[in-house]
């Protein structure tokens, strides 16, 4: 609210939420409300949203991409209307701010959009945060997880970054306390692929197999122990993700850029969430580092991050 006569000053809260990989994925049977269960490890990588709220004397939100992205955005289909996660999230905190401006949203995109690490989710995420600076409104941060899961299953793991177990839709979270680090390289398609999508062929690849799916509850302990001692071979051998068969036969490609990874010394190599982005798991950060350089030699969008990194935070508040 604006105090009348007195001179508006505009904000920028500046906030960095991170993409995620799932290093193991286990989804259950189509249940009857539409949905999947899932039980995942989520690992929050180097690769990272940028999300600029500048709070604006003119009421409602608008979104624009930045002109710093990293990915090439031509052509892709990012909405930056309501149908932008970043909107929605802006929506909601002005919903239960007090003190909420007009805000506009600046997004600098270089996590692969419709990619399987939640771009839109962090971006979310980060927007939740920004504007709960920008408006001082005060909530803790169990509030803003609430707010978060109603905006997609996604988007709470992006707050709180680290290392975690996902069950219910991936939202019922809990810290796994897995500090040790683990690299990777990430090779992003040049097209992305729709999740409803993907698990509507998984589904389909099932029913043809006819075989019976358990609800998932609980993910295997060896992908914990692995990545709490940091051994990335034992990490490689478990490494799963269920939507990888789906996303597989959606794009056949990606067979032979999990086999290329493997072929130029990756441990192991998995498909991320729904796809289409690829994560390598390698040695170390020299191994992760001389990979990606020859996998872009051979013309891939490869790049080598590591994980756990820290959830959502502010970077910059300025006035
Ligand atoms: P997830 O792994 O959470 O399913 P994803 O990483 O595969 O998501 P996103 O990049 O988050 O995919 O976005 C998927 C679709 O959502 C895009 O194709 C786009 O149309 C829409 N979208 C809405 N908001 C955003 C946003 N802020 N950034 C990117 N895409 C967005």
């Amino acid at each position: 609210m604006s105090i009348p006569g007195a001179r508006f000053t505009s904000r920028t809260v500046r906030v960095k939420a991170p993409g995620k990989i799932n290093v193991s994925l286990d989804v259950g049977p189509l249940r009857a409300d539409g949905y999947h269960s899932v039980a995942s490890v989520y690992l929050a990588v180097s690769l990272y949203e940028e999300v600029a709220a500048t709070s604006t004397e003119a009421p409602g939100i608008t979104v624009s991409l930045s002109p710093a992205s990293t990915l090439d955005l031509d052509g892709v289909d990012i909405p930056l209307g309501a149908g932008n996660l970043a909107y929605r999230a802006a929506a909601i905190m002005a919903d239960v701010s007090e003190h909420a401006t007009g805000v506009h949203l600046e997004i600098t995109k270089r996590v692969p959009v419709a990619g399987g690490m939640g771009g839109g989710s962090a971006d979310a995420a980060a927007t939740l945060l920004a504007c709960d600076a920008l408006w001082n409104s005060g909530l803790s941060r169990e509030e803003l997880a609430h707010l978060a899961a109603e905006l997609g299953a996604d988007v709470p793991f992006s707050l709180l970054g680290g290392t975690a177990v996902g069950l219910g839709l991936g939202d019922q979270l809990s810290p796994a306390l897995a500090k040790a680090q683990t690299h990777w390289v990430l090779v992003a398609a040049d097209y992305g692929l729709s999740t409803p999508e993907v698990y509507r062929t998984l589904d389909r690849l099932r029913a043809a197999e006819g075989v019976d799916t358990a609800e998932p509850t609980a993910v295997d302990p060896a992908v914990l122990t692995a990545l709490r001692s940091g051994d990335a071979e034992a990490l490689g051998r478990v490494l799963v993700n269920d939507l990888q068969r789906a996303a597989v036969e959606l794009s056949p490609a990606l067979r032979d850029t999990l086999g290329s990874g493997e072929s130029h010394g990756a441990l192991a190599g998995i498909v991320s969430g729904s796809g289409p982005t690829v994560a390598l798991l390698a040695d170390d950060s020299v191994a992760a580092e001389s990979l990606a350089t020859d996998l872009r030699r051979y013309g891939h969008a490869a790049l080598a991050v590591h994980g756990p990194v820290p959830g959502a935070r502010i970077i910059s508040d300025t006035h």
